[in-house]
């Protein structure tokens, strides 16, 4: 063992490989259920987008959270892994006919509708199967997030979303079609957010629609605020459980319910970063004029973290306990972005030392490709490696 990495165990493994600790991940579950289920009216659904391992998912079903899935794909996915359907909330700018289908064939939750002509689409295909589907609109608050501009989503310059102005003309619109009920408002800020006052903002932006809907006589039974909430990429060993306190009490002193209004989140990053790392191993030390690099068997096809959105994941080798020394860790693709680190303190590293890439556990394996022709990585949990 070396930190908590069986590695003895990593011995034999072909690398990379995603591992998964799950003790990490039932501590956070517990973590956010010891914050939410004193509020019976707060519902947690997992992003599965962030990480659709099925030993993942299993856990974090069996901790009694809800999908939120953002494609026909995860649906699919989420009710094999027994996620009820009631518990299945379907988002997404572009949803095709037949993921709309399958959100309407199997029942679930609620629609998270983004645009005009998607809830038409949503209205004619209830109608032929003569089914009412819940929907919530995705209202763009424009609240910014602090966050790499990639990954901010409730601007409104982006893609996604309803704009405010129209929240009241879409509500009334919806009103005549027949095979939809309005049933909530839903957002969703943006993504690896630390910082509690985006979510305060979020929360007076939403009391202020409220108190519109109220104007308007308008009573809606859901509230969904997405999710958002980030994890310490610096310090996943001093900080391995997000401040989930922080983050529910937010929401618990800002934001205003109204009587009998149940409250929906929606959190990937949160509940599944820190209890991945990516196992790689050196493949060679290369010393150049001014550098050395550690160059590994990971490539931006099993992480595309760094390469996507300049991510800092930290690195550790698991298999040195000497002195430290300098590196860039690198990849092997035939691209100049395929870096995972630059300027790293590493303990000595050799031909054939492993290297753990720390809080990869979203947004990591389920974002591998094939480029290069290289192999998917594998995923194993620390239950596979007892
Ligand atoms: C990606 C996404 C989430 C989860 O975001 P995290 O930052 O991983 O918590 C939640 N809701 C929607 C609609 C999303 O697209």
């Amino acid at each position: 063992m070396k930190g908590k990495f069986p590695v003895e165990r990593f011995q034999t493994l072909r690398t990379p490989f995603y591992y998964y600790d799950t003790e990490l991940l039932r501590q956070t579950l517990q973590a956010i259920n010891a914050e939410t289920s004193r509020h019976t009216n707060w519902h947690v659904h997992y992003a599965v987008k962030a990480n659709a391992n099925p030993k993942l998912l299993r856990i974090i079903r069996e901790a009694g959270l809800g999908a939120d899935c953002v494609s026909g794909g995860e649906i699919e996915v989420s009710l094999k892994t027994g996620f009820q359907s009631s518990k299945i909330v379907f988002a997404g700018v572009g949803k095709s006919d037949w993921e709309i289908n399958l959100g309407l064939d199997s029942d679930i939750f609620c629609f998270n509708v983004e645009s005009i002509p998607e809830l038409e689409v949503i209205n004619e295909l209830a109608q032929a199967k003569g089914k009412v589907a819940r929907v919530a609109f995705r209202l763009n608050p424009n609240v910014g997030a602090h966050t790499h501009a990639n990954i901010t989503t409730g601007l409104a310059e982006n893609k996604f979303g309803i704009a405010m102005r129209d929240m009241i003309p879409v509500i009334e619109h919806a009103a005549q079609l027949k095979h939809v009920q309005v049933v909530g408002l839903h957002f969703h800020i943006g993504s690896q957010i630390l910082d509690m006052g985006d979510f305060q903002a979020l929360c007076n932006r939403i009391n202020e629609l409220q108190d519109e809907l109220e104007r308007h006589r308008i009573r809606l039974e859901h509230i969904n605020v997405g999710g958002g909430l980030g994890v310490d990429y610096e310090h996943p060993n001093r900080l391995p459980i997000p401040d989930f306190k922080a983050y529910f009490d937010t929401y618990a002193k800002k934001l205003k319910l109204r009587p009998g209004q149940s409250l929906h989140f929606e959190l990937g990053r949160a509940v599944v970063a820190q209890c991945g790392s990516l196992l790689t191993r050196t493949l060679y030390i290369k010393k150049g004029a001014v550098k050395q690099f550690a160059i590994v068997d990971a490539g931006f096809t099993d992480l595309i973290r760094p390469a996507l959105y300049q991510a800092y994941h930290k690195i550790e080798n698991i298999s040195s306990d000497e002195a430290t020394e300098c590196y860039d860790v690198v990849g092997p693709i035939c691209e100049s972005t395929d870096v995972f680190a630059k300027q790293i303190d590493l303990n000595a590293t050799h031909r054939g030392d492993l290297l753990a890439i720390r809080s990869a556990g979203a947004y990591g394996e389920i974002m591998a490709s094939q480029y290069n022709c290289r192999r998917l990585p594998l995923g194993y949990t620390s239950d596979d490696l007892l």
